[in-house]
């Protein structure tokens, strides 16, 4: 029979950590059993095609407080730190990336925090090693700009490394937002949030995950989850073009009726026919991220579809898959 009364849930998203899981799952056994208390590990296999599953499969079987959720391809990693949440029982749940990159020790200065009494306790990054400069300069401008833009006041610099309590949790799984940005989420929620900093560190092996492409989905999720900004400025910059084209317009008109100098017409045209076409394009694909977004809610399907689960009890699991 499962064993119920864990006190931590530890979530643990995989996409092909053939190299990091089984160190990643030692370190985290030693930090966990420090504890002294109660524990399961939640690993949830992101449709992964190299040896992730098969690694994990193991150490379930090795392990009686290590579970695993398989899904049937890869559905991302916010999906996967979801469905962690939705399976998890502890009374206070950790999520952590698998590449060590997230110092499992720092979950013991969380759970030191959460023992006083906060919901949320998030780990903010002071510095980041081993990553290039194109990320860390882009992660740095985009949680500024997120920030700026959403009406949540948002952590900069803090991403899904965090623990959170049973009842933020509870308010989570009830969030039934497709396109998930997970930390804004929990941000929105509120309840008693405070941080702890840590270095954030190199890999342990490996490469990223997260492709540019999935980079910037990522963070058109968030931005247009938090904050209708981007169509607001949309609108600003049509009205601005407008009224510019207009002054522009009497201008013209002005120079023709009293003056002989007249414009050379062509040239003039083209730029302006191009610049608008460019700025009336780029107010279309801002609506089209939020169309498209407002279309995968519609379509209501769910976040992520299970293949199996290993170490849950059959019945009383809930969600999803
Ligand atoms: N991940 C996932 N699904 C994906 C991409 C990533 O489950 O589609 C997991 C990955 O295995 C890791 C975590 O998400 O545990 C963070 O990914 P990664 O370390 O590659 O991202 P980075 O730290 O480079 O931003
Ligand atoms: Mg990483």
């Amino acid at each position: 029979m499962q064993e119920k009364k864990c006190v931590y849930s530890v979530v643990v998203p995989l996409y092909n950590e053939e190299l990091v899981i089984n160190e990643t799952y030692r370190v985290l056994k030693k930090v966990m059993d420090s504890t002294g208390e109660p524990y399961e590990i939640i690993l949830v296999n992101d449709g992964s095609y190299d040896r992730t599953l098969e690694i994990s499969k193991q150490i379930c079987k090795e392990n009686k407080n290590v579970r695993l959720v398989s899904f049937s391809r890869n559905f991302g990693h916010q999906a996967a730190i979801t469905a962690g949440m939705e399976f998890a029982c502890g009374q206070a749940i950790i999520v952590i990336d698998a590449d060590l990159q997230d110092p499992p020790e720092v979950i013991l200065e969380m759970i030191k925090k959460w023992k006083e009494g906060f919901d949320v306790i998030y780990g903010q990054r002071v510095e980041r090693q081993g990553e290039s400069f194109f990320k860390r300069a882009t992660a740095k401008i985009y949680y500024r700009v997120l920030k700026y833009m959403s009406d949540v006041d948002m952590p900069v610099d803090a991403g899904d490394f965090r623990l959170i309590d049973r009842k933020v949790c509870d308010a989570l799984n009830k969030l039934p937002e497709r396109n998930r940005y997970v930390r804004g989420l929990i941000s929105w929620l509120g309840f008693r949030q405070t941080s702890v900093k840590f270095v954030r560190k190199e890999r342990f092996a490996g490469e990223t995950k997260y492709s540019f492409k999935k980079m910037l989905k990522f963070a058109f999720d968030g931005i247009t989850a938090f904050s209708h900004k981007p169509l607001k400025i949309s609108g600003y910059l049509g009205f601005f073009i407008s009224l510019s084209s207009f002054i522009y317009f009497v201008v013209i008109i002005y120079r023709m009726l009293f003056t002989d100098n007249m414009v050379p017409g062509w040239i003039i045209l083209a730029v302006i026919v191009l610049f608008v076409n460019g700025v009336i394009l780029l107010m279309l694909g801002t609506l089209g991220e939020y169309i498209g977004r407002i279309y995968d809610e519609a379509k209501g399907r769910p976040l992520y579809v299970l293949d199996e689960k290993i170490g849950f009890e059959e019945e009383g699991n809930k969600p999803h898959g």
